[in-house]
C-alpha cells in the first residue's frame, strides 16, 4: 500500500514524488515511458524554473549538459523591439533551454535518490475505485503482465491525453479550442546568445539556443492556416523564416540535424484537478497553447502547490479533501490570467492599436521591457502589470520622455 502513486515522471510527475518522498511519504511513480526520452515540447526554461531547480538542489545537475545560458531575450515586432534580460529571480539570471532527455531524467532520478520507488514502461490501464473514491491502479508493467496497485491517492501527471483525468470523468473549463499549430527542428551552426521572438503577424519564429552547440527553430501558425502548411511543410516552415532575412541566412548557413517534429493538439483548458482519491498535476490539469513557453515552469510550480496540500492531507494538519481543494483555488488563482493571456496571443490576431502603442512604449525604455519579461515569467503577476494604473504609468512615463 503507497501512500501516493503518481502516474507520468516527467516535469510535472517526477518532483511530485521526489517532493512527497523527501518529505518521508512512500511513493510509487510509473511511467509507459522509459528515460532518458524525448517528448513533443521545445524546452525552454524561464528564470523562475531555474531558481526552483536550484532549490530542489538540481540545477548543477542539470547545467552540466552544457546548455548556454539566454543572455538576452528579444521580441521583435517588426516596429520596434522589446529586448533585455529578464529580472533575476533568487540570484538566478539566466533562462536555459535544457532537451528534455536531460531535464526529465534528472528530475526522475531525483525522484528515485529521494526514496520514491519508480517503474519505467508501466502503462497504467485504469483505476481501481471503492465507495465511490480512487484506491489504486491497474496497469500492465514492461512484460505485459497486468499489476494493480493501492494506494490513499492517484495522481495523475500523464499529461494532456490524461488516462486518469479520462477514467474519473475529470470536467473541462475555460476550455478554448487549439489557437496554433508548431513546427520545430534542431540546427547546428545557428549562432546566437539568447531567446529570439518573432511576431509576423500569421506567424511566430522562435530560436532557442540548447545543449549541444544545437539551436532550436520554431515556426507557429494559426490552425486556420494549418491545411495549408500541412501540404509544404518544409516549403511553409522555411518560408515563415525567410520573413526575418538575418535570421534567414543564419538558418540556411546552419545544417538541420534533427527530423521536424509538428503538434497541432494545443488545447487551452483546466480540468477539475481533484477528487475523492485523486488529483492532476501539470498539462493533465491544467493545457495551454506553448506560446508563453511556461508548461515546465508551471509544471514546477503545480507539484510544489500539490504536495503541499497533500503532505497536509497525509499527515493528518487537515483533511485531504480541504487540502486537495486549497491546491485547486491557488492552482486556478494564479493561472487563470495567464490562461487568459495564452488564449490572446495564440490567437495571433492583430494586436489593437493601444495594444501596440503599450508595447512600444515599454520598447522603448530599458527597465520597462525587463519588467514585461518579468510578466512572461511569472515573477510579476500579469493582472497587476496590465491594471489600468500601471498600463497608464507606463503610456505616461512615454509621452514624458
Ligand atoms: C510544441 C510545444 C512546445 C513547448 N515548448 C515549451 C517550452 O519551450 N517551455 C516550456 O516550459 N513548456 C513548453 N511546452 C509545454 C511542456 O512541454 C508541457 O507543459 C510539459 O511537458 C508538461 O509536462 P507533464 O509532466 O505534465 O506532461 P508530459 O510531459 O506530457 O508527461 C506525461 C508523462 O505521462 C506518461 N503517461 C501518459 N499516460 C500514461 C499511462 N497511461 N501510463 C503511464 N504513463 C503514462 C507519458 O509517457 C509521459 O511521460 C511545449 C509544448 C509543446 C507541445
Amino acid at each position: 500500500m503507497f501512500d501516493v502513486i503518481v502516474v507520468g515522471a516527467r516535469v510535472a510527475g517526477a518532483p511530485t514524488a521526489m517532493l512527497l518522498a523527501r518529505q518521508g511519504h512512500r511513493v510509487l511513480v510509473v511511467d509507459r515511458a522509459q528515460f532518458p526520452s524525448d517528448v513533443i515540447s521545445t524546452h525552454l526554461l524561464h528564470v523562475p524554473a531555474v531558481a526552483t531547480l536550484r532549490r530542489w538542489g538540481l540545477l548543477e545537475r542539470v547545467l552540466a549538459s552544457g546548455p548556454p545560458p539566454h543572455e538576452f531575450f528579444r521580441m521583435d515586432f517588426g516596429a520596434f523591439a522589446i529586448a533585455g534580460p529578464p529580472p533575476a529571480v533568487d540570484g538566478e539570471r539566466y533562462p536555459y533551454c535544457v532537451r528534455r532527455t536531460v531535464l526529465d531524467k534528472v528530475l526522475v532520478d531525483a525522484a528515485a535518490e529521494a526514496g520514491a520507488e519508480v517503474r519505467e514502461r508501466f502503462t497504467v490501464e485504469g483505476l481501481l475505485v471503492e465507495d465511490g473514491a480512487v484506491v489504486g491502479i491497474q496497469g500492465r508493467d514492461q512484460s505485459g503482465t497486468l499489476v494493480t496497485e493501492r494506494t490513499r491517492l492517484v495522481v495523475g501527471a500523464d499529461g494532456l491525453r490524461s488516462t486518469v483525468a479520462r477514467a474519473v470523468g475529470a470536467g473541462y473549463y475555460h476550455e478554448t479550442p487549439a489557437l496554433t499549430a508548431t513546427y520545430y527542428a534542431y540546427y547546428r551552426g545557428v549562432s546566437g546568445r539568447g531567446t529570439e521572438i518573432y511576431n509576423l503577424g500569421d506567424r511566430a519564429v522562435v530560436v532557442f539556443p540548447t545543449n549541444d552547440d544545437l539551436a532550436c527553430v520554431f515556426v507557429a501558425c494559426p490552425t486556420k492556416d494549418f491545411g495549408r502548411f500541412r501540404t509544404d511543410v518544409e516549403g511553409e516552415y522555411l518560408a515563415a523564416i525567410d520573413r526575418v532575412p538575418d535570421l534567414a541566412a543564419r538558418v540556411r548557413a546552419g545544417e538541420r540535424v534533427e527530423r521536424m517534429r509538428a503538434t497541432a493538439d494545443l488545447p487551452n483548458f483546466f480540468r477539475t484537478a481533484c477528487g475523492p482519491g485523486w488529483a492532476l498535476v501539470g498539462d493533465a490539469g491544467y493545457h495551454k497553447d506553448p506560446c508563453l513557453a511556461a508548461g515546465i515552469m508551471d509544471a514546477f510550480i503545480c507539484a510544489e502547490l500539490l504536495t503541499e496540500s497533500v503532505h497536509s492531507g497525509l499527515t493528518g494538519d487537515r483533511p485531504m479533501a480541504a487540502a486537495l481543494a486549497d491546491y485547486v483555488t491557488r492552482r486556478d488563482g494564479w493561472f487563470l490570467p495567464y490562461l487568459d493571456l495564452t488564449t490572446q496571443l495564440a490567437a495571433m490576431e492583430p494586436p489593437p492599436p493601444e495594444r501596440v502603442a503599450l508595447l512600444a512604449a515599454i520598447a522603448a525604455d530599458p527597465a520597462e521591457s525587463s519588467r514585461f519579461f518579468g510578466v512572461l515569467q511569472g515573477s510579476t503577476p500579469v493582472g497587476e502589470y496590465l491594471s489600468p494604473d500601471n498600463v497608464q504609468r507606463i503610456m505616461a512615463a512615454a509621452a514624458a520622455r
